[in-house]
This record gives structure tokens, C-alpha cells and sequence, in this order.
């Protein structure tokens, strides 16, 4: 069968690292063009300097990775439906709900098929942690998140701006795990978010959450972006069997009471893009707001805190 073929939105760091990459060695996609307000291109297919303009001009081109920071995307995601494509969504969706919920509404009532990625869950550590949380419960959950933010967004203003997310833009990756493997509803219940003087948005955050859970199982997560000494995206569990469980290396590791029992390479962007081909195979979307509700419930009820100032 022919390959779809795609373009891609927004060629900042994650577009250059993953997703122009994956999509060349794609058994399913096929890049066609790439829309950069900088001119950046990729290999020798054609840039457009808008969607517009790339809409207007490769009409028959069905379908659009936007790979842009989220403040932009409620706008580029609707323009792309009423352009009549299919769409793939960087993480994190939107900057606020009620956007993310237009385009839910917006792409079902249009027939788009819409992809939301949380390339956090594309792990098959993931999944096996997720199958012993169903059969054992939970006891206590504990999620580390820390990285250095000069590392993982490097002069990336947008990161500091309002709607920026600050370190809840990786936080919300530990988010995605958390809420696909929980075998129960989590709501915040706690938050701490400190922000850096000079800056708009958190550089640490500390969240405790709350289940319906009768034995209320203790449920905390830390994030924080000036770890230097190397990523720490952890997430520590005791099932109520007392099997405790490590996924380690954001998802990618399993060690099930010390053992490692699940180790595979991150592969999380080519299985995204073997998902994006079965739900337009399919003709379904997949939107899943839930990791986006968390963190913005953590921003609705958190104490702010002032730290030092944050220079690049
Ligand atoms: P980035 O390097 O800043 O790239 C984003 C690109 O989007 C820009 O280079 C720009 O590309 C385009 N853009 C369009 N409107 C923009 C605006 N108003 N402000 C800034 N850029 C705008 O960011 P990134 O690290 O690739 O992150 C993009 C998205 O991917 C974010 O949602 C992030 O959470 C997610 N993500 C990032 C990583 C990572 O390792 N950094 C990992 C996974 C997911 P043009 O100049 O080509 O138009």
C-alpha cells in the first residue's frame, strides 16, 4: 500500500530529533513537506513558511504532525481540520481544557481523525507495570521527574512563558504513565509550585494526589528542572501485595522487587507513528486529556513559592 504521506508542523528540537527521523524510515509515512516560520527544511522536500501557504499549495497532502510549543496549537490544529487533514499532536495538547476539549468536539464533528501523543507511554515497561497495577492494587506511588532544563530545552523562552508549563512540560510525560497504568481514578489533592523570580512559570513542582480509594494509598510526585547530574523519571510503586516495582529511564526500564524483568531501547516515536497509521486505518481518534487535567489542576489548587532567578 502507498505511504502516507505527511508533513510536518513546527521544526524546533523535537521535530529535528524524533519526528522528521522516525518518519523517514517509516514503513507507513512518507514526508512531504515541511512548514517552518524559519525556513528550516528537511532533506529536499519543499518548505512552506505557513500552514496556510502549504495548505494552499499540496492540497492532496492528507496529514499534518504538529510539533509546535502547545500555546499555538488549538489555532494550528482547527486550521488543519478545517484544511481537511488527519492530526498528529505533539505533547502537551493545548495550553488550556477548554481548547483541548474545542478540538476533541471541533475534530469529531468535522470527521478529522486526532492524535494526541503521549510518547511517555509508548514503552512496553509501561504496559507490563500497568498489568500488575490491575491485578495487585496500589499501596503508595512515588514519581520523581528531574532534568536539566538547559539540556532538554536549550534557550527555549516559550518553556518560561504563561501557558509555557515551565518543568510541568516533562512533568506531564510522568503524568501520562501515571494515569495509563493506575488501575483507579487520582485527583490532586496538594501542590507546591515554585517559580523562579524572573520567570512565569515553575522550575519545581511538588504535587500530593487522592484516590476514592478506601486504604488511601499514598500518591506524591516531584519534578524538578535544574538536575544536572543526569535524568532522573522515576516512578516508584508498592502494590497492596507488597511487590514493589521501579520503572525507571522515563518508562523504559521495569525492575519488578529489584529484578529488571523489562529493558528495551526507547523506540517510543516509531510506535507512535505505527499507532497514528492503525487509527486512520480505523478512522479514530484518540484524545486523551487526562494527563493535561492533572497538571492543570496542580496549577488550579497550588501554593506559589518565589525562588532564585533563572538564567540560561
Ligand atoms: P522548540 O525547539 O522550541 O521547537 C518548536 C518549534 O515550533 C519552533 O522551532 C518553531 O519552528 C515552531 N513554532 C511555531 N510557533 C511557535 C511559537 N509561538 N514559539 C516557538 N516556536 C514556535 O521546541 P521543542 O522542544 O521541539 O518542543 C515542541 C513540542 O514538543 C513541545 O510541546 C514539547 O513539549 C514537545 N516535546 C519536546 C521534547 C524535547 O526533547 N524538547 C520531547 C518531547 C516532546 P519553526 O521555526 O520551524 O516554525
Amino acid at each position: 500500500m502507498a505511504k502516507h504521506r505527511i508533513a510536518v508542523i513546527g521544526i524546533g528540537k523535537i521535530a529535528q530529533d524524533q519526528h522528521l527521523p522516525v518518519i523517514d524510515k517509516s514503513p507507513d509515512f512518507e514526508l512531504a513537506a515541511c512548514v517552518s516560520s524559519r525556513g528550516v527544511g528537511h532533506r529536499d522536500v519543499p518548505v512552506f513558511r505557513t500552514p496556510a501557504e502549504f495548505y494552499k499549495a499540496m492540497p492532496d497532502v492528507d496529514f499534518v504532525a504538529i510539533c509546535t510549543p502547545p500555546g499555538v496549537r488549538h489555532g494550528y490544529v482547527r486550521e488543519a481540520i478545517d484544511a481537511g487533514k488527519d492530526v498528529l499532536l505533539e505533547k502537551p495538547p493545548t495550553s488550556t481544557i477548554s481548547e483541548f476539549e474545542d478540538l476533541v468536539a471541533y475534530g469529531e464533528k468535522k470527521g478529522a481523525v486526532l492524535f494526541q501523543t503521549w510518547h511517555s507511554r509508548y514503552n512496553a515497561a509501561v504496559e507490563a507495570a500497568r498489568l500488575i497495577l490491575k491485578s495487585e492494587g496500589v499501596a503508595s506511588v512515588r514519581i520523581d521527574w528531574r532534568e536539566s532544563v538547559r539540556k532538554w530545552h536549550p534557550g527555549q523562552d516559550w518553556v518560561w512563558e504563561p501557558g509555557g508549563f515551565g518543568v510541568c512540560d516533562p512533568g506531564i510525560n510522568a503524568m501520562s504513565i501515571f494515569t495509563r497504568i493506575m488501575p483507579f481514578a487520582v485527583f490532586v489533592e496538594k501542590a507546591t509550585l515554585r517559580f523562579p523570580a524572573n520567570r512565569q512559570s515553575p522550575v519545581d513542582v511538588e504535587i500530593g494526589f487522592k484516590s476514592t480509594q478506601k486504604h488511601q494509598p499514598s500518591l506524591s510526585a516531584g519534578f524538578n528542572w535544574l538536575e544536572e547530574t543526569g535524568e532522573i523519571w522515576t516512578i516508584a510503586i508498592e502494590t497492596r501485595k507488597g511487590t514493589r516495582l521501579l520503572l525507571e529511564k522515563g518508562g523504559t526500564v521495569l525492575k519488578v522487587d529489584g529484578v529488571e524483568t523489562v529493558a528495551n531501547p526507547s523506540e517510543e516515536y516509531e510506535a507512535i507513528y505505527e499507532r497514528f497509521a492503525k487509527l486512520l486505518k480505523k478512522r479514530k481518534s484518540e484524545m486523551d486529556g487526562s494527563p493535561l487535567r492533572l497538571i492543570a489542576d496542580a496549577f488550579l489548587l497550588g501554593a506559589r513559592e518565589n525562588v532564585d532567578e533563572f538564567h540560561w
